[in-house]
């Protein structure tokens, strides 16, 4: 079987793009990190360096904040009026339209993902996310109100809030699905005239600075958008502990999360933090096992399980458990590893071979504590490849039950009663999301009530819409992205109070 991808397919405008140096966009140009250091990008169907990136320091991310705050404080986006900043995003989107087949391609040579999956989820969401936010840019309503001023018998007030945008937004993100969660930082950023510092994962910076080009062409004034990449430690913490920041927009790990938290708190600035997950998907007895067994697969090996909201913990019911092991780990091991960009592969390689070893490490503790073990295998070669991982027999305290693996690992659990699932499900320190398999009502009902996450679905998972708000519970994160809370997260809100006219 061919494991590597195959660079001869790529689009020419993919090709193209992959080749060269990439700079930092800061301020509408192109250049270099001040230090001159670079990041190698690598394919992890291969391992092979495929280019690099500009890894930036402090001094660059003053730069790209300066850049951010100059255009804040200029109004040259917030003035706008809301159906121009619309046309603009829409023109985005069109043009985001246009490339989705070479952006889809970028995605998957760096990432190591399906070429269906980054077209269908970094592309096209892109776009549709595009679209959806455009739309809010001119419906941002406050309220008015007749109030009552008890204190103030004789006199009669309104009051009104108005929502503002709340400044210089510092976006960071993760490598799983980076394209589209570099626009969804983006997207309500300018639907609301606030300005952008974006740093990518350093594993996948790729799209995000194409992105930059493309905001330029739509007509995104200069400033507006800037994207710096390198690492965590460097670029992200600058960006982080940055006076000038108005905002953090974080997604990734809860461990980074909590620093970032931390920072952001004693300055007393906004932050969100969208983090990790170790979502139960709960099979009832009562459920249809035709659906339930490839969902339950779906939930834990789409994307590689390199997932946030990934069903890695499988809760069945004492009396189908053996029926809906065999039937996951049946689609485990017959699914075909391959590279990403062939249609042929269902899985394809973890996003590094740093990631792959720490996946590893927790199928062999588990191993060491007695599991029984389905695939969960390293690929020999160059590439990041690993097999799909069932996992039964642990004890609930064990690291892989507890702890976010973020690969195609999937920990599988009996229950005897609704009560005991519940409690097992709540029994992590993450909320993000669950998904309940059940043909009853009540079941459903109950699952909803008291499971502690900030999505819960029936009979089926890992299903997403801009129109939905997508946060955690717990450690699992603060705040929301998409929806009219994610959008509204991005702006300040101010009362007014006028008296009535005698
Ligand atoms: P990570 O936390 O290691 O890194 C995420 C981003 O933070 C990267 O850009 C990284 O460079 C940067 N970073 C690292 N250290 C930093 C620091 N000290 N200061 C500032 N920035 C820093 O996460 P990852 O491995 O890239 O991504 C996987 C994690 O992301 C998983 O935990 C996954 O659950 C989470 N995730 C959450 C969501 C969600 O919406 N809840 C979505 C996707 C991924």
């Amino acid at each position: 079987m061919i494991m590597e991808n195959d660079l001869t397919l790529l689009s020419a405008a993919a090709r193209d793009y992959l080749s060269g140096q990439k700079q930092l966009f800061i301020g509408g140009s192109w250049r270099d990190a001040a230090s001159g250091a670079s990041l190698p990008v690598i394919d992890p169907s291969s391992g092979r360096e495929i280019c690099r990136i500009a890894a930036a320091g402090a001094p660059d991310v003053d730069a790209a904040v300066g850049a951010a705050r100059a255009a804040f404080e200029g109004k040259v986006w917030r003035s706008m009026r809301p159906h121009q900043r619309e046309a603009i995003m829409l023109r985005l989107a069109d043009l985001i339209a246009g490339e989705a087949h070479a952006l889809a391609e970028i995605e998957t040579v760096n990432s190591g993902k399906l070429i269906a999956n980054t077209r269908l989820f970094d592309a096209d969401l892109s776009v549709y996310t595009l679209r959806y936010m455009a739309g809010w840019a001119t419906k941002i309503t406050g309220e008015t109100m007749d109030l009552s001023v008890p204190y103030l018998p004789d006199l009669r007030f309104d009051g009104f809030t108005k929502r503002f945008p709340v400044g210089v937004v510092g976006a960071i993100t993760p490598w799983n699905v980076p394209l589209c969660q570099a626009v969804w930082k983006l997207a309500p950023v300018l639907a609301t005239g606030c300005t952008l510092v974006l740093k990518p994962s350093e594993n996948t910076s790729l799209t995000a600075l194409r992105l930059a080009e493309l905001c330029a062409e739509a007509g995104v004034p200069d400033g507006v958008v800037n994207i710096i990449t390198g690492t965590g430690a460097a670029a992200g913490q600058a960006l982080v502990d940055h006076p000038g920041v108005d905002k953090i927009s974080f997604t990734g790990s809860t461990r980074v999360g909590r620093l970032i938290g931390e920072s952001a708190g004693r300055r007393f600035r906004k932050y969100s933090l969208e983090l990790g997950g170790k979502s139960p998907a709960i099979v009832a007895a009562d459920a249809d096992l035709e659906a339930a067994i490839p969902g339950a697969a779906w939930a834990i090996y789409g994307n590689h399980g390199q997932n946030c909201c990934a069903g890695s913990r499988l809760l069945v019911h004492r009396s189908i458990f053996e029926e809906v092991v065999a039937g996951v780990a049946d689609i485990a091991t017959t699914m075909r590893l391959g590279p990403g960009l062939d249609p042929a592969s269902m899985m394809g390689p973890l996003v590094s071979r740093a990631h792959r070893a720490r996946v590893s490490d927790f199928v062999e503790s588990a191993r060491a504590a007695g599991a029984s073990v389905t695939g969960g295998e390293v690929v020999e070669g160059e590439g990041a490849y690993f097999r799909p991982a069932i996992l039964t027999g642990l004890a609930l305290d064990h690291p892989a039950v507890r702890e976010e693996i973020f690969g195609p690992v999937l920990c599988a659990m009996p229950f005897d009663t609704l009560d005991e699932a519940i409690t097992i499900a709540n029994d992590t320190a993450y909320g993000l999301g669950a998904s309940i398999w059940t043909d009853s009502m009540r079941t459903a009902q109950t699952v909803y009530d008291r499971v502690d996450a900030g999505t819960i679905w029936f009979n089926t998972h890992n299903v997403l819409d801009l129109a939905l708000p997508f946060g955690g519970l717990k450690d699992s994160g603060v705040g929301h992205e998409l929806g009219r809370e994610g959008l509204f997260s991005h702006t300040k809100i101010k009362a007014g109070v006028v008296p009535h006219a005698r």
